[in-house]
């Protein structure tokens, strides 16, 4: 039986992972404050969840391995908690962990980000292993996956109800450990946008302008969203929706063809611009 779990195998059965194809999964996260009523792993709870269990169903395609616990955090830094890596050390840290799965073998590589934060910085990691090693690799935010449960299940108003320690967030904690959950200490906060017609705050629902302002300046809570509406019974759908989302992603990334570099320069250079 295959072994879902990266850290878990020999380095034989690395090898085996590797003669199989498997697409690895890195899951990227934040040690950040999440509100008065969700714990600061919030993040690394629900990436690590969505790879884990992806990988667990189905361990011939997928493995997954250890998560990246810490992200970038500067704009959140003023709540008890928070633990922030510069963007250049977090984009050396992707691009080291992703170019070492290259090394071995492994030549479809996958960053899955539940932190905001890192979401460009997973961009340009997946970009550098791409363009610095044969095998081939991509980044995806871990609530794009959800995306089509949540646009369904979705009772907060948009945008603003689904950012941070949100209906979102909530309802997928209170799935996987809903004793950390305090219900009690549950507020709604809806975060205004900045610039009028250009800028608003919600996951599903991107604006034209990029702006992160530094959170303590417009929130008294740490919350962004509504809360208040999630629940278990969505946080489930929400999960499975992203697990069978990954498992299906991870299918159509490891059959696609990877057709060889061509150089068309009239001159030939070596070193990393040499197309083998
Ligand atoms: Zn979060």
């Amino acid at each position: 039986m295959n072994k879902w779990a990266y850290a878990s195998m020999t380095w034989k059965e690395v090898n085996d992972a590797v003669q199989a194809r498997r697409v690895i999964l890195i899951p990227l996260a934040a040690i950040e404050q999440h509100g008065p009523h969700l714990p600061i792993d919030t993040d690394n709870l629900i990436a690590g969840h969505y790879c884990d269990e992806a990988a667990k169903r189905r361990p011939d395609l997928l493995v997954s391995t250890p998560c990246i616990e810490y992200g970038y955090n500067e704009h959140n830094m003023d709540f008890p908690g928070t633990i922030s890596i510069r963007p250049e050390t977090l984009l050396h840290y992707y691009f080291d962990v992703g170019e070492s799965f290259a090394r071995q073998g492994f030549d479809r590589i996958l960053y899955v980000n539940a932190h905001g934060g890192n979401a460009q910085i997973a961009n340009l990691a997946a970009r550098m292993v791409v363009t610095h090693t044969p095998a081939v690799a991509a980044a995806i935010n871990s609530w794009e996956l959800a995306k089509e449960a949540m646009v369904r299940l979705r009772e907060s108003h948009s945008p603003g109800g689904m950012s941070h320690a949100c209906e979102y967030e909530t309802s997928v904690y209170l799935h996987v450990r809903p004793d950390l959950v305090k219900r009690n200490e549950v507020v709604d906060e809806y975060p205004l946008g900045r610039v009028d017609g250009w800028h608003w705050i919600d996951m599903l629902d991107g604006a034209p302008l990029q702006f992160t302002d530094i959170y303590s300046r417009n929130t008294r809570t740490g919350v962004e969203g509504a809360p208040s509406l999630a629940s278990q019974e969505k946080g489930r759908e929400f999960a499975e929706t992203a697990i069978r989302g990954l498992i299906q992603l991870a299918e159509g990334f490891r059959s696609m063809v990877v057709h060889p570099r061509k150089d068309f320069r009239v001159k030939q250079s070596g070193g990393r611009d040499s197309a083998s």
